[in-house]
């Protein structure tokens, strides 16, 4: 099974109730929870945009973010998730990229990667990391089991969560752990998105669910619907940590990756940012990590 090309259902994964439209007509919000969704899909017309962007540019605005992100996220993970069998925990990181979680993970991990873009899985192989190519969970052995399942930036574009939930269960030991790092509803960011689009300002709210972008986000979860989300395939939500999404450093390449920004309003953007970035620590957080355990 493809998960990746399942589309979004109409009704709410959290609590089953039908999805309405939300503030754009590919929004959807739960009326009942505050599950929120989209109907954004792949555009297949969209792929010449991934070569637009410069990955040399991307690399140097989102790379010192990330690594320090991941490297606290590791030592987390480290600390909690034990092997069922003794020996090294077997880690399995779901759309890995070019490998960076797993090369801060190995340490202390047996760690396994799923990369769909063949020519950046090839990239992580050809740095010496286990990465199998293709579609999780397609490319895993039906009696492969792991102790923790990570998730970067990569469930919220997983149009069936449900099903890719189920999946981890059924990859996962006894008492294994799911890891989902994702942008949260709750967010400041996305919370001043929504303010700007109901003003009639939905550029970055579109930015927010990366409208327009190869793989969209299809879903923005906070606590709640999360928990519910995982209550539905045995799974239960055991711990909530939060990451930075803002580091000054390399933050005016970051914003420069995105071509529609003009270099003076790119400027000018990073200097608020640069002197918002302290407020931003003690304000709701954007990143979350949502640490789901199997309850059997
Ligand atoms: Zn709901």
């Amino acid at each position: 099974m493809d998960i990746a090309t399942i589309q979004v259902g109409q009704q709410c994964p959290a609590c089953h109730q039908l999805l309405g439209t939300g503030l754009q007509d590919w929004h959807r919000a739960c009326g009942q929870c505050s599950y929120e969704g989209s109907t954004l899909s792949v555009d297949i017309d969209v792929h010449g945009v991934t070569e637009v962007v410069d990955e040399a540019i991307r690399e140097e605005g989102l790379g010192h973010l990330r690594k320090q992100n991941f490297e606290a996220l590791e030592a987390d993970l480290a600390a909690r998730v034990t092997a069922a069998g003794g020996g090294r925990p077997r880690l399995l990181d779901v759309g890995c990229a070019h490998g960076w979680f797993l090369e801060a993970g190995r340490d202390d991990f047996d760690v396994t990667g799923i990369e769909p873009d063949s020519r950046v899985a090839d990239i992580a192989v050809a740095r010496g990391l286990p990465v199998r190519k293709g579609f999780f969970p397609d490319v895993l052995a039906s009696d492969e089991r792991f102790d923790v399942i990570v998730f970067n930036d990569v469930l919220e574009h997983i149009p069936d969560i449900g099903a890719a939930l189920r999946a981890c269960v059924r990859h996962l030991q006894p008492g294994g752990w799911v890891v989902v790092n994702a942008p949260a509803r709750t967010g400041v960011l996305y919370r001043i998105s929504r303010v700007m689009a109901r003003l009639g300002l939905p550029g970055t709210f579109d930015r927010m669910w990366q409208k327009g972008f190869p793989s969209p986000h299809v879903h923005y979860l906070d606590d709640a619907s999360m928990q519910a989300i995982a209550g539905h395939v045995g799974l239960r939500l055991s711990a909530v940590r939060s990451l930075p999404s803002i580091s000054t450093h390399g933050l005016h390449a970051r914003i420069r990756t995105d071509r529609s920004v003009s270099p003076v309003k790119a400027g000018l953007v990073a200097a608020v940012l640069t002197v918002a970035s302290p407020a931003m620590r003690v304000l709701p957080a954007d990143i979350k990590v949502w640490m789901l355990q199997v309850t059997r």
